[in-house]
C-alpha cells in the first residue's frame, strides 16, 4: 500500500524533504503551500536568501550542515542547471567582536580553528597582509553560492519528475493537510515545513518562532571572493557580507540580522549603510568608485524563520477533528541556514517517515 504524504510548505525545506521522500516509489507525495517558487513575498524566506554555505552551527549541532555539504558540492560539480557555483570565501575577524559573542547567530563561523575546516575544502588562515583594514585575522576556504531563482524551480522540476504533485492551499490548521492529497485518500503523514507560518498555524502555534529580518541590496556588480565579517560599527543588528550568485544572479550585499523585526519594507538608511560597508571591505566591487559605482537590481527584505531553541525536526502524533490520528513530521525553524542545512534536515525527515511507516 502506498504511503500517502502531504508536505506543507514549498520553501527549500519543504521542497528538499519532498525530493528525498520521492526517491522511495512507495511514497505518494503532494506539496501544498501558500507560496511557491516564482513568488516574492515577505512570508516566504527562501527566494531572498543569498544563498551560500558559511557554517553557523556549533560543532555539537553541526550534523545538518555537515551532511548537506557533500550533496551541494555534487550538484555544483555535476548538475549545472541547478544554478550553483563554487566561490572562494574569505571570513574576517575583529578582536573586539570576540568580547560581544552572540551578537550574530553566525558566531561559530568566526571561531579560530573551526570544526568546518575539515569539511569545507582548501581551508587556510590568511596571512597578515591578506587581512583587510580594520580586521585582525581571517581565513579562506572554498564555499558555493546558489542562485535561488534557478535552484528553487530546479527542485520543483526534480520533484515533478518523481511524480510529486503541487497544489496551492492556505492552511489554518496543520491537520487540514490530511485531506489535501491529490490521491483523494487521507494522508498518513504530514510534513510541516511552514517555517515562520508555524507561529500561527493551528495544531502547531509555536510561540518560540520569530523573524530574524534580513535586508539586502542586490547589484549587477560582480565580486570574488565572497566576504563575511565578524561585526560592524553600525549596531548589533547589522552585518557585512558579499556573495555573487551563479548564472547571472547578481551579487547580494548584506545585511541585517534583526530578531523580532517584522518590517517588510526596505529601510533606505540601512540600504546606504549596507552599500557603504560593502565598498569599504571590497573597493574592487565598483573599481574604487564608491557606492555611486553600484548598479542596483533591487532592495529586498526576507524574514529568516528563527526558532528560540533551534530547528525542530521531530514526529508528533495528532488527533484530527474526525478522531483519527495523523503523524506530523516537523521540519521548521532554520533561521539563516536553511539552504546549507537542507539535505541534512531532509534526510532526517526521511528517517522519521520510514520509522513511522515501519510502525
Ligand atoms: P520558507 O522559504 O519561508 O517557506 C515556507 C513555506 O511554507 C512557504 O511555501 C509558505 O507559503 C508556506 N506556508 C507557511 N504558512 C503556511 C500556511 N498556513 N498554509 C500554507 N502554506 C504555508 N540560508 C542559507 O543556508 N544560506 C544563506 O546564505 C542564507 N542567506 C539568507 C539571507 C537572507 C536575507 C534571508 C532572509 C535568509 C537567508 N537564509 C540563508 C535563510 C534561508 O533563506 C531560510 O532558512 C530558508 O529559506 C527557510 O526555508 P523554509 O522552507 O523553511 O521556509
Amino acid at each position: 500500500m502506498a504511503n500517502v504524504i502531504v508536505v506543507a510548505g514549498a520553501g527549500v525545506s519543504g521542497l528538499t524533504s519532498a525530493l528525498l521522500l520521492s526517491k522511495n516509489k512507495g511514497n505518494v507525495i503532494t506539496v501544498v503551500a501558500k507560496h511557491m517558487p516564482g513568488d516574492y513575498d515577505i512570508e516566504y524566506a527562501s527566494p531572498w536568501a543569498g544563498a551560500n554555505v558559511l557554517p553557523m552551527a556549533t560543532e555539537e549541532k553541526s550534523r545538518w550542515e555537515r551532511r548537506t555539504w557533500p550533496e551541494l558540492k555534487r550538484l555544483t560539480e555535476d548538475v549545472p542547471e541547478a544554478g550553483i557555483h563554487f566561490q572562494k570565501a574569505r571570513v574576517f575577524r575583529r578582536k573586539k567582536d570576540e568580547s560581544a559573542p552572540g551578537v550574530h547567530v553566525a558566531d561559530p563561523l568566526f571561531s579560530a580553528n573551526p570544526w568546518y575546516q575539515s569539511v569545507l575544502p582548501d581551508y587556510r588562515e590568511l596571512g597578515p597582509n591578506e587581512v583587510i583594514p580594520g580586521h585582525d585575522s581571517g581565513c579562506e576556504f572554498t564555499s558555493l553560492c546558489i542562485n535561488t531563482a534557478i535552484y528553487l524551480p530546479w527542485l520543483v522540476g526534480q520533484c515533478l519528475k518523481n511524480g510529486v504533485v503541487f497544489k496551492r492551499a492556505v492552511l489554518t490548521d496543520i491537520r487540514d493537510a490530511k485531506a489535501l492529497s491529490h490521491t483523494g485518500q487521507p494522508a498518513k503523514i504530514i510534513v510541516n515545513a511552514t517555517a515562520l507560518g508555524s507561529l500561527k498555524l493551528g495544531g502547531v502555534k509555536d510561540e518560540t518562532m520569530m523573524p530574524a529580518r534580513g535586508q539586502v541590496v542586490v547589484v549587477r556588480n560582480e565580486y570574488h571572493p565572497m566576504i563575511a565579517t565578524s561585526g560592524t560599527d553600525d549596531g548589533a543588528t547589522e552585518m557585512t557580507y558579499i556573495m555573487t550568485r551563479a548564472a547571472g544572479g547578481g551579487t547580494i550585499l548584506g545585511g541585517t540580522y534583526d530578531v523580532g523585526n517584522w518590517e517588510s519594507v526596505p529601510d533606505p538608511n540601512i540600504a546606504v549603510r549596507i552599500m557603504k560597508r560593502a565598498v569599504d571591505v571590497a573597493p574592487g566591487l565598483t573599481g574604487g568608485k564608491g557606492i555611486e559605482g553600484l548598479s542596483v537590481i533591487r532592495h529586498g527584505v526576507g524574514l529568516r524563520p528563527y526558532r528560540r531553541d533551534g530547528v525542530r525536526i521531530e514526529a508528533e502524533e495528532m488527533k484530527g477533528d474526525d478522531g483519527e490520528t495523523v503523524v506530523v513530521v516537523h521540519n521548521y525553524g532554520h533561521a539563516g541556514w536553511g539552504y546549507q542545512g537542507s539535505y541534512g534536515c531532509a534526510e532526517r525527515v526521511v528517517e522519521l517517515v520510514e520509522g513511522i511507516v515501519r510502525g
